[in-house]
Protein backbone atom coordinates (compact mmCIF):
# COMPACT_ATOMS: atom_id res chain seq x y z
CA UNK A 1 0.00 0.00 0.00
CA UNK A 2 1.26 3.20 -0.67
CA UNK A 3 -1.04 6.91 -0.06
CA UNK A 4 -0.55 10.14 -1.59
CA UNK A 5 -2.76 13.34 -0.87
CA UNK A 6 -5.04 10.75 1.46
CA UNK A 7 -5.38 8.70 -1.18
CA UNK A 8 -4.01 5.28 -0.54
CA UNK A 9 -3.56 2.72 -3.66
CA UNK A 10 -4.79 -1.18 -3.28
CA UNK A 11 -3.01 -3.43 -4.97
CA UNK A 12 -4.03 -6.31 -6.39
CA UNK A 13 -1.26 -8.24 -7.91
CA UNK A 14 -1.66 -10.11 -11.17
CA UNK A 15 -1.56 -14.46 -10.94
CA UNK A 16 -1.38 -15.01 -14.36
CA UNK A 17 1.54 -12.00 -15.11
CA UNK A 18 3.30 -13.25 -18.34
CA UNK A 19 6.03 -15.39 -18.02
CA UNK A 20 9.56 -14.13 -18.01
CA UNK A 21 9.87 -15.99 -21.55
CA UNK A 22 6.74 -14.66 -22.48
CA UNK A 23 7.44 -11.16 -21.64
CA UNK A 24 10.81 -11.50 -23.72
CA UNK A 25 9.27 -12.73 -26.68
CA UNK A 26 6.75 -9.70 -26.42
CA UNK A 27 10.03 -7.20 -25.85
CA UNK A 28 12.27 -8.45 -28.43
CA UNK A 29 10.26 -7.00 -31.25
CA UNK A 30 7.47 -4.54 -29.12
CA UNK A 31 6.09 -2.16 -32.01
CA UNK A 32 4.05 0.59 -30.25
CA UNK A 33 0.94 0.58 -28.26
CA UNK A 34 0.02 -3.33 -29.57
CA UNK A 35 1.02 -5.24 -26.17
CA UNK A 36 0.29 -3.77 -22.03
CA UNK A 37 1.81 -5.01 -19.03
CA UNK A 38 0.65 -6.95 -16.38
CA UNK A 39 -1.29 -4.24 -14.50
CA UNK A 40 -2.65 -1.25 -14.87
CA UNK A 41 -4.01 2.09 -11.83
CA UNK A 42 -7.92 2.42 -11.99
CA UNK A 43 -8.95 5.87 -9.70
CA UNK A 44 -12.46 6.85 -9.24
CA UNK A 45 -14.29 9.91 -8.70
CA UNK A 46 -17.71 10.75 -7.74
CA UNK A 47 -19.41 14.17 -7.60
CA UNK A 48 -19.96 15.43 -4.13
CA UNK A 49 -16.97 12.91 -2.54
CA UNK A 50 -14.17 13.13 -4.92
CA UNK A 51 -11.31 10.77 -5.89
CA UNK A 52 -11.92 6.98 -4.21
CA UNK A 53 -10.94 3.81 -4.88
CA UNK A 54 -7.28 4.04 -6.05
CA UNK A 55 -6.12 0.52 -7.18
CA UNK A 56 -3.41 -1.34 -9.18
CA UNK A 57 -5.09 -4.50 -10.36
CA UNK A 58 -4.11 -7.12 -12.88
CA UNK A 59 -4.54 -5.56 -16.38
CA UNK A 60 -7.73 -6.34 -17.39
CA UNK A 61 -10.90 -5.25 -19.64
CA UNK A 62 -13.29 -2.90 -18.54
CA UNK A 63 -17.30 -3.53 -18.12
CA UNK A 64 -19.03 -0.38 -19.19
CA UNK A 65 -22.93 0.16 -19.51
CA UNK A 66 -24.05 0.76 -23.22
CA UNK A 67 -25.54 4.42 -22.13
CA UNK A 68 -21.98 5.50 -20.81
CA UNK A 69 -21.78 9.06 -21.18
CA UNK A 70 -17.95 8.46 -22.74
CA UNK A 71 -19.87 6.81 -25.82
CA UNK A 72 -22.09 9.05 -26.97
CA UNK A 73 -20.75 12.89 -26.15
CA UNK A 74 -16.76 11.96 -26.22
CA UNK A 75 -16.22 13.44 -22.68
CA UNK A 76 -12.04 11.94 -22.28
CA UNK A 77 -8.83 13.18 -21.94
CA UNK A 78 -5.47 11.38 -22.10
CA UNK A 79 -1.68 11.74 -21.81
CA UNK A 80 1.55 10.03 -23.60
CA UNK A 81 5.03 10.17 -21.81
CA UNK A 82 8.04 7.22 -21.17
CA UNK A 83 9.96 5.71 -18.85
CA UNK A 84 13.23 4.84 -20.15
CA UNK A 85 16.21 2.29 -18.80
CA UNK A 86 18.72 4.59 -18.37
CA UNK A 87 22.74 3.61 -18.56
CA UNK A 88 23.22 2.86 -15.15
CA UNK A 89 20.05 0.40 -14.89
CA UNK A 90 17.60 3.02 -13.09
CA UNK A 91 14.38 3.23 -14.52
CA UNK A 92 13.41 6.92 -14.93
CA UNK A 93 10.21 9.13 -16.28
CA UNK A 94 10.65 12.41 -18.04
CA UNK A 95 8.94 15.49 -17.04
CA UNK A 96 6.08 13.83 -15.35
CA UNK A 97 5.10 16.84 -13.78
CA UNK A 98 4.68 18.51 -16.80
CA UNK A 99 2.15 16.32 -18.24
CA UNK A 100 0.45 16.07 -14.71
CA UNK A 101 -0.39 19.57 -15.16
CA UNK A 102 -1.17 19.53 -19.34
CA UNK A 103 -3.99 16.42 -18.15
CA UNK A 104 -5.14 19.21 -15.53
CA UNK A 105 -5.67 22.10 -18.28
CA UNK A 106 -7.59 19.36 -20.81
CA UNK A 107 -9.50 18.55 -17.50
CA UNK A 108 -10.78 21.99 -16.47
CA UNK A 109 -11.37 22.63 -20.68
CA UNK A 110 -13.46 19.50 -20.70
CA UNK A 111 -15.07 20.44 -17.38
CA UNK A 112 -13.89 16.91 -16.18
CA UNK A 113 -12.30 16.91 -12.26
CA UNK A 114 -8.63 17.92 -11.71
CA UNK A 115 -6.31 14.67 -10.12
CA UNK A 116 -3.51 16.30 -7.58
CA UNK A 117 -0.06 16.02 -9.83
CA UNK A 118 1.37 13.73 -7.30
CA UNK A 119 -1.51 11.48 -7.24
CA UNK A 120 -0.62 11.28 -10.93
CA UNK A 121 2.68 11.38 -10.62
CA UNK A 122 2.03 8.43 -7.78
CA UNK A 123 0.24 6.23 -10.00
CA UNK A 124 2.48 6.02 -12.57
CA UNK A 125 5.30 5.27 -10.43
CA UNK A 126 3.36 2.41 -8.81
CA UNK A 127 2.70 0.87 -12.03
CA UNK A 128 6.39 0.94 -13.23
CA UNK A 129 7.58 -0.17 -9.99
CA UNK A 130 5.21 -3.24 -10.54
CA UNK A 131 5.67 -4.11 -13.77
CA UNK A 132 9.68 -2.33 -14.05
CA UNK A 133 10.90 -6.25 -15.88
CA UNK A 134 8.77 -4.67 -18.70
CA UNK A 135 11.09 -1.54 -18.92
CA UNK A 136 12.71 -2.44 -22.16
CA UNK A 137 16.62 -2.52 -22.15
CA UNK A 138 17.69 -2.37 -25.68
CA UNK A 139 18.69 1.20 -26.56
CA UNK A 140 16.39 3.50 -28.01
CA UNK A 141 13.43 1.24 -26.40
CA UNK A 142 11.05 2.77 -23.38
CA UNK A 143 7.59 2.41 -22.14
CA UNK A 144 5.11 4.59 -23.17
CA UNK A 145 2.52 4.86 -19.84
CA UNK A 146 -0.93 6.04 -20.83
CA UNK A 147 -3.29 7.66 -18.19
CA UNK A 148 -6.37 8.90 -19.24
CA UNK A 149 -9.73 9.59 -18.32
CA UNK A 150 -13.17 8.96 -19.16
CA UNK A 151 -16.81 10.06 -17.81
CA UNK A 152 -18.50 6.98 -16.44
CA UNK A 153 -22.17 8.39 -15.45
CA UNK A 154 -24.51 6.03 -17.23
CA UNK A 155 -27.51 8.14 -19.35
CA UNK A 156 -27.99 10.21 -22.45
CA UNK A 157 -28.62 13.52 -20.99
CA UNK A 158 -26.72 16.07 -22.23
CA UNK A 159 -27.03 19.06 -20.27
CA UNK A 160 -24.36 18.53 -17.86
CA UNK A 161 -20.79 17.09 -17.63
CA UNK A 162 -20.77 13.89 -16.11
CA UNK A 163 -21.42 13.43 -11.96
CA UNK A 164 -18.58 10.31 -12.25
CA UNK A 165 -15.45 9.51 -13.98
CA UNK A 166 -12.81 6.71 -13.89
CA UNK A 167 -8.67 7.63 -14.63
CA UNK A 168 -6.98 4.75 -15.80
CA UNK A 169 -2.94 3.93 -16.41
CA UNK A 170 -1.76 1.27 -18.67
CA UNK A 171 1.69 1.04 -19.88
CA UNK A 172 3.14 -0.44 -23.49
CA UNK A 173 6.20 -1.33 -24.15
CA UNK A 174 7.88 0.84 -26.95
CA UNK A 175 10.26 0.73 -30.10
CA UNK A 176 12.22 2.84 -31.37
CA UNK A 177 10.42 4.87 -33.56
CA UNK A 178 13.13 5.28 -36.14
CA UNK A 179 14.27 1.21 -36.15
CA UNK A 180 16.33 1.80 -39.52
CA UNK A 181 17.63 4.67 -39.16
CA UNK A 182 16.21 8.67 -38.72
CA UNK A 183 13.76 9.21 -41.77
CA UNK A 184 13.04 12.33 -42.76
CA UNK A 185 9.02 12.13 -43.61
CA UNK A 186 6.94 14.28 -46.11
CA UNK A 187 3.80 16.53 -45.19
CA UNK A 188 0.68 17.31 -46.43
CA UNK A 189 -0.62 20.82 -45.51
CA UNK A 190 -3.90 20.57 -44.69
CA UNK A 191 -6.69 23.19 -46.39
CA UNK A 192 -9.53 21.47 -46.63
CA UNK A 193 -10.11 20.31 -42.98
CA UNK A 194 -8.91 21.93 -39.62
CA UNK A 195 -8.02 20.71 -36.17
CA UNK A 196 -8.75 23.34 -34.39
CA UNK A 197 -10.38 27.09 -33.93
CA UNK A 198 -9.96 29.44 -31.48
CA UNK A 199 -12.17 28.74 -28.19
CA UNK A 200 -12.40 25.16 -29.48
CA UNK A 201 -10.21 22.16 -27.95
CA UNK A 202 -6.95 22.28 -29.71
CA UNK A 203 -4.58 22.57 -26.42
CA UNK A 204 -6.36 19.60 -24.85
CA UNK A 205 -5.21 16.41 -25.36
CA UNK A 206 -9.30 15.03 -25.43
CA UNK A 207 -9.36 11.97 -27.89
CA UNK A 208 -12.16 14.13 -30.30
CA UNK A 209 -9.05 16.04 -31.59
CA UNK A 210 -7.64 12.86 -32.87
CA UNK A 211 -10.52 11.23 -33.99
CA UNK A 212 -11.44 14.53 -36.30
CA UNK A 213 -7.97 14.07 -37.56
CA UNK A 214 -7.94 10.68 -38.81
CA UNK A 215 -9.66 11.60 -42.23
CA UNK A 216 -6.90 14.64 -42.70
CA UNK A 217 -4.19 11.75 -42.27
CA UNK A 218 -5.67 9.86 -44.71
CA UNK A 219 -5.70 12.51 -47.39
CA UNK A 220 -2.07 13.12 -46.24
CA UNK A 221 -1.16 9.36 -47.20
CA UNK A 222 -3.71 9.75 -50.53
CA UNK A 223 -1.09 12.24 -51.56
CA UNK A 224 2.16 10.28 -50.70
CA UNK A 225 2.81 11.98 -47.83
CA UNK A 226 3.75 10.53 -44.22
CA UNK A 227 1.95 13.26 -41.67
CA UNK A 228 -0.34 15.86 -42.06
CA UNK A 229 0.49 19.63 -40.87
CA UNK A 230 -2.33 21.81 -39.64
CA UNK A 231 -3.18 25.17 -40.63
CA UNK A 232 -4.94 27.68 -38.82
CA UNK A 233 -8.90 28.02 -39.15
CA UNK A 234 -9.52 30.67 -40.68
CA UNK A 235 -6.86 31.58 -43.36
CA UNK A 236 -5.52 28.45 -44.05
CA UNK A 237 -2.60 30.44 -44.05
CA UNK A 238 -0.66 30.19 -40.55
CA UNK A 239 1.22 26.50 -39.46
CA UNK A 240 -0.11 25.32 -36.23
CA UNK A 241 1.72 21.60 -36.03
CA UNK A 242 1.67 18.52 -37.08
CA UNK A 243 -0.30 15.45 -36.84
CA UNK A 244 1.09 14.38 -33.33
CA UNK A 245 3.89 16.44 -33.14
CA UNK A 246 4.72 20.04 -32.95
CA UNK A 247 7.22 22.05 -35.44
CA UNK A 248 10.68 23.93 -35.37
CA UNK A 249 12.00 25.95 -38.23
CA UNK A 250 15.37 26.41 -38.29
CA UNK A 251 16.97 29.49 -39.60
CA UNK A 252 20.99 28.97 -39.57
CA UNK A 253 21.44 29.21 -35.49
CA UNK A 254 17.79 30.58 -34.94
CA UNK A 255 14.77 28.44 -34.36
CA UNK A 256 11.44 29.27 -34.29
CA UNK A 257 8.15 27.21 -33.28
CA UNK A 258 4.53 27.99 -33.59
CA UNK A 259 3.23 30.10 -30.31
CA UNK A 260 0.95 28.53 -27.98
CA UNK A 261 -2.35 29.93 -29.10
CA UNK A 262 -4.84 28.07 -28.03
CA UNK A 263 -5.26 25.87 -30.93
CA UNK A 264 -2.17 23.58 -30.59
CA UNK A 265 -1.48 21.21 -27.98
CA UNK A 266 1.55 22.34 -25.94
CA UNK A 267 3.95 19.44 -26.08
CA UNK A 268 6.32 18.60 -23.83
CA UNK A 269 9.37 17.83 -25.91
CA UNK A 270 8.54 21.55 -27.56
CA UNK A 271 8.96 23.28 -24.29
CA UNK A 272 11.99 21.26 -23.36
CA UNK A 273 13.90 21.81 -26.70
CA UNK A 274 13.02 25.51 -26.26
CA UNK A 275 14.85 25.70 -23.37
CA UNK A 276 17.64 22.93 -24.42
CA UNK A 277 18.24 24.91 -27.83
CA UNK A 278 18.91 27.94 -25.58
CA UNK A 279 21.37 26.61 -23.16
CA UNK A 280 23.20 25.16 -26.89
CA UNK A 281 23.78 28.41 -27.92
CA UNK A 282 20.67 28.71 -30.58
CA UNK A 283 18.21 31.46 -30.16
CA UNK A 284 14.89 29.48 -29.87
CA UNK A 285 11.82 31.63 -30.01
CA UNK A 286 7.87 31.27 -30.58
CA UNK A 287 6.71 33.00 -33.17
CA UNK A 288 4.25 33.03 -36.34
CA UNK A 289 5.40 31.35 -39.27
CA UNK A 290 3.08 30.81 -42.70
CA UNK A 291 2.99 28.96 -45.39
CA UNK A 292 4.57 31.64 -47.71
CA UNK A 293 7.27 32.10 -45.31
CA UNK A 294 7.84 28.54 -45.10
CA UNK A 295 8.38 28.30 -49.16
CA UNK A 296 10.23 31.14 -49.51
CA UNK A 297 12.61 30.56 -47.03
CA UNK A 298 13.18 27.41 -48.35
CA UNK A 299 13.67 28.89 -51.99
CA UNK A 300 16.01 31.28 -50.52
CA UNK A 301 18.13 28.72 -48.31
CA UNK A 302 17.25 30.98 -45.50
CA UNK A 303 15.28 27.72 -43.79
CA UNK A 304 17.64 25.42 -43.57
CA UNK A 305 15.63 22.58 -41.26
CA UNK A 306 12.58 21.40 -40.45
CA UNK A 307 11.44 19.01 -37.38
CA UNK A 308 8.86 17.86 -35.33
CA UNK A 309 8.84 16.94 -32.08
CA UNK A 310 6.68 15.01 -29.43
CA UNK A 311 7.32 12.29 -27.11
CA UNK A 312 6.61 9.14 -29.59
CA UNK A 313 9.45 10.19 -32.10
CA UNK A 314 11.22 12.84 -29.87
CA UNK A 315 12.97 14.62 -32.90
CA UNK A 316 11.52 13.84 -37.06
CA UNK A 317 13.19 15.75 -39.65
CA UNK A 318 10.82 17.30 -41.87
CA UNK A 319 12.46 16.74 -45.61
CA UNK A 320 9.33 17.95 -48.27
CA UNK A 321 6.10 19.55 -48.12
CA UNK A 322 3.07 19.10 -50.49
CA UNK A 323 -0.19 20.66 -50.71
CA UNK A 324 -2.82 20.33 -53.89
CA UNK A 325 -0.46 22.97 -55.73
CA UNK A 326 2.81 21.23 -55.55
CA UNK A 327 5.47 21.01 -53.25
CA UNK A 328 8.79 21.71 -52.30
CA UNK A 329 12.00 20.14 -50.37
CA UNK A 330 13.87 21.49 -47.19
CA UNK A 331 17.75 21.96 -48.09
CA UNK A 332 18.77 18.98 -49.64
CA UNK A 333 16.00 16.69 -48.03
CA UNK A 334 17.86 15.21 -45.38
CA UNK A 335 18.54 15.65 -41.74
CA UNK A 336 20.17 18.74 -40.83
CA UNK A 337 22.60 19.48 -38.10
CA UNK A 338 20.73 21.18 -35.89
CA UNK A 339 17.89 19.01 -35.91
CA UNK A 340 20.35 16.10 -35.28
CA UNK A 341 22.39 17.73 -32.58
CA UNK A 342 18.88 18.74 -30.61
CA UNK A 343 18.08 15.27 -31.11
CA UNK A 344 21.15 13.48 -29.55
CA UNK A 345 21.22 16.08 -26.46
CA UNK A 346 17.86 15.23 -25.87
CA UNK A 347 18.25 11.45 -26.14
CA UNK A 348 21.26 12.04 -24.14
CA UNK A 349 19.52 13.43 -20.93
CA UNK A 350 16.30 11.02 -21.64
CA UNK A 351 18.90 7.84 -21.32
CA UNK A 352 21.46 9.55 -18.95
CA UNK A 353 24.15 9.67 -21.42
CA UNK A 354 24.20 13.26 -20.95
CA UNK A 355 23.97 15.33 -17.70
CA UNK A 356 20.30 16.25 -16.76
CA UNK A 357 20.79 20.06 -15.69
CA UNK A 358 17.00 21.02 -15.60
CA UNK A 359 16.28 17.90 -13.31
CA UNK A 360 13.69 16.65 -16.33
CA UNK A 361 14.38 13.25 -15.07
CA UNK A 362 12.58 11.79 -12.38
CA UNK A 363 13.57 8.46 -10.85
CA UNK A 364 11.16 5.85 -10.31
N1 LIG B 1 0.79 17.76 -30.85
C1 LIG B 1 -0.12 16.77 -30.78
C2 LIG B 1 -1.43 16.95 -31.47
C3 LIG B 1 0.17 15.61 -30.05
O1 LIG B 1 -0.73 14.63 -29.97
C4 LIG B 1 1.41 15.48 -29.39
C5 LIG B 1 1.73 14.24 -28.60
N2 LIG B 1 1.31 14.37 -27.27
C6 LIG B 1 2.32 16.55 -29.50
C7 LIG B 1 1.98 17.67 -30.24
C8 LIG B 1 3.66 16.50 -28.80
O2 LIG B 1 3.50 16.56 -27.41
P1 LIG B 1 4.57 15.89 -26.43
O3 LIG B 1 5.88 16.51 -26.77
O4 LIG B 1 4.10 16.27 -25.07
O5 LIG B 1 4.53 14.44 -26.68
Amino acid sequence: MTTAHRLTFDVQLSDHARTPEERERVLANPGFGRHFTDHMIVIEWTEGRGWHDARLVPYQPLTLDPATSVFHYGQELFEGLKAYRQANGSIVMFRPYANAARFNSSARRMAMPELPEDVFVESLELLVQTDKEWVPTTEGHSLYLRPFMIATEVGLGVNHPSKSYKYIVIASPAASYFAGGIKPVTVWLSKEYTRAAPGGTGFAKCGGNYGAAFVAQQQAVENGCDQVVWLDAFEHRWVEEMGGMNLFFVFGDRLVTPALTGTLLPGVTRDSLLKLAGDLGYLAEEGKISVDLWRAGCESGELTEVFACGTAAVITPVGAVKDETGGWTIGDGTPGPVTMRLREELVGIQYGTRPDTRDWVHKV
